[in-house]
């Protein structure tokens, strides 16, 4: 699970997340709506530690990602422990960051092997069934820049997968796809859902798709948390004119 304990994030003068106290259970998915610049990339980011955390806690599986509370005080943590539950963590992004001079294959068996230990023979074998889980089997001795988008974003998932993660970040994984092929990468994605007890922390634009795989929405405005509720409370009935009024304009 994902604990956030008065999460405050700035960067220069511009804080961008305030008093953020929420957490994401075991097997938990948890969509992030909100206007564009509310923050919501920044968490996943800050799940990631690629961002530095200006104030709060936060912690993946009841460790403390960079800071911790140690005899009432807040201590940043050495990045030499940090590693460890970084691994834990899968995240694919807006923009398929695959390893361009890679084969599909030594895209997704690359951190299995160097980063888990895994032998070339095991971590082939399981990339082989991710392949065919997301319908790219076909294409693994293929180069990223042989592929569409789509194929590529769900090569991305693939590896992301490969690492056992207990934890997905998905940062607006089909913002970057050509229309008709956002329907192949979310119906990948929804039977990871289903087949899967990975806890999810979703960004995304696309508003059925967060009705479909989320036990929670949470809607986000200037860096906190407007509301929140199962996808038919926030989509049906939600309880705020700023929710309102941001579905109004996306739906
Ligand atoms: P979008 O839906 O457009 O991706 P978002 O809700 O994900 O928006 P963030 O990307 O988290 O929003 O950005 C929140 C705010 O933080 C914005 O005002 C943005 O300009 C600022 N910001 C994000 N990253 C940086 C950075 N590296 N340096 C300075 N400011 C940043």
């Amino acid at each position: 699970h994902i604990e956030f304990r008065d999460v405050l994030k700035r960067f220069g003068d511009n804080t961008v997340l305030q008093g953020l106290d929420f957490t994401v259970s075991r097997g938990e998915r948890v969509t992030l709506i909100g206007p564009s610049g509310s923050g919501k990339t920044t968490i996943l980011r800050l799940v990631m530690t690629l961002e530095e955390l200006t104030g709060g806690y936060i912690h993946v599986g009841g460790v403390p990602l960079q800071y911790e509370e140690k005899g009432g005080k807040r201590v940043r943590i050495p990045d030499k422990r940090r590693r460890r539950t970084t691994t834990d963590i899968g995240m694919v992004f807006q923009h398929f960051n695959l390893f361009p001079n890679m084969t599909v294959l030594e895209n997704i068996v690359e951190a299995p092997i160097h980063v888990k230990g895994l032998s070339r023979a095991d971590a082939v074998s399981k990339a082989e069934g991710l392949l065919a889980k997301v319908g790219m089997g076909e294409k693994r001795d293929m180069k990223p820049s042989q592929l569409s988008g789509g194929q590529q974003q769900r090569v991305a998932i693939a590896r992301a997968l490969a690492m056992d993660p207990e934890i997905l970040l998905l940062d607006e994984v089909t913002s970057a796809l050509d229309p008709e092929l956002v329907g192949e990468v979310l119906a990948v994605l929804k039977d990871i859902a289903a087949e899967t007890d990975i806890s999810m922390l979703i960004v995304t634009h696309e508003m059925q798709f967060a009705r479909d795989v989320s036990d929670r929405v949470m809607m986000f405005d200037q860096g906190s948390i407007v509301e929140e509720g199962p996808p038919a409370q926030i989509f049906s009935e939600p309880a705020h004119q700023r929710t309102r009024d941001f579905l109004r304009a996306v739906l």
